[in-house]
């Protein structure tokens, strides 16, 4: 068989049309940013010249579409792979530009790093309004639960540190002068006025439910009911009536 007059159909286009002797390869991809020439196979005007290196290294440039047209898919996966690395990098430097223009705008910061800034800021404005909803609820409720705590104050306890702490920060809150009572003279507050507290600090005692005040209470006797020493026993008692008195008054609504 004489290969030198193998069929019209076998020769590869781009030989057939007189630009190399085949094999062809794919050599890259040059960019022109605009169409600035022309394929040397069909003329068309192009902005993307596909290098393509014939069997004796001499080149030419094609459009993609040229190459697609060859049937020669490893020269075309090897353009389709420049494309794409292409068309990535033209997405990453279209983004860059975008936050390039934005921060241009803005004198420095991108759209979404203000809208960030903004958010941080409503956040901080929420905090901070939470925050302060809770100090007034806490100022009305030291208000007007003053009468429980002024019988209440006098149990403070000296052995653990941290209620120490606690009723020392509550005496300053009621002008008082914090007792420090030696270990095991009165009951362990840190089971029931712990609990009173915390509760009588979070809601003002006029918002209390009934069920509420007389839980409340239940918690005050049982731990008047645990004090020790004589010296106070009797004086439990009476404390404990007047308890009742301001958490669970005659004409409570709801009794
Ligand atoms: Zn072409």
């Amino acid at each position: 068989m004489n290969t030198t007059t193998k069929p019209r159909d076998l020769i590869h286009v781009f030989e057939a049309a007189g630009l190399g002797i085949a094999p062809f390869t794919f050599a890259g991809e040059v960019d022109n940013g605009k169409v600035t020439t022309t394929c040397d196979y069909c003329g068309t005007g192009i902005r993307y010249e596909e290098i393509i290196r014939d069997s004796k290294g001499k080149t030419f440039k094609v459009g993609c579409e040229c190459v697609r047209k060859t049937a020669d898919h490893h020269m075309i996966s090897l353009m389709a792979e420049a494309e794409k690395s292409r068309k990535a990098r033209q997405k990453a430097e279209a983004e860059a530009a975008k936050l390039q223009a934005q921060r241009d705008k803005n004198g420095g910061q991108t759209d979404g790093e203000i809208q960030a800034a903004k958010r941080a800021d409503e956040e901080a404005q929420r905090q901070e309004a939470l925050k302060a909803e809770k100090e007034a609820i806490r100022a009305e409720s030291l208000k007007t639960n003053r009468a429980v705590f002024d019988l209440l104050m006098p149990w403070a306890i000296s052995h653990q540190t941290w209620r120490q702490e606690q009723w020392n920060d509550l005496a300053r809150t009621y002008g008082g002068a914090p007792r420090i009572l030696p270990a095991g003279e009165y009951f362990d507050p840190s089971t029931f006025l712990g609990s009173v507290w915390e509760q009588l600090e979070s809601k003002p005692l006029m918002s209390l439910s009934y069920r509420q005040r007389e839980a409340l209470t239940g918690a005050a006797v049982k731990g008047l009911k645990r004090v020790r020493k004589v010296r106070c026993l009797t004086k439990g008692a009476a404390i404990y009536k007047e308890v009742q008195a301001i958490l669970l008054p005659e004409d409570s609504p709801g009794k």
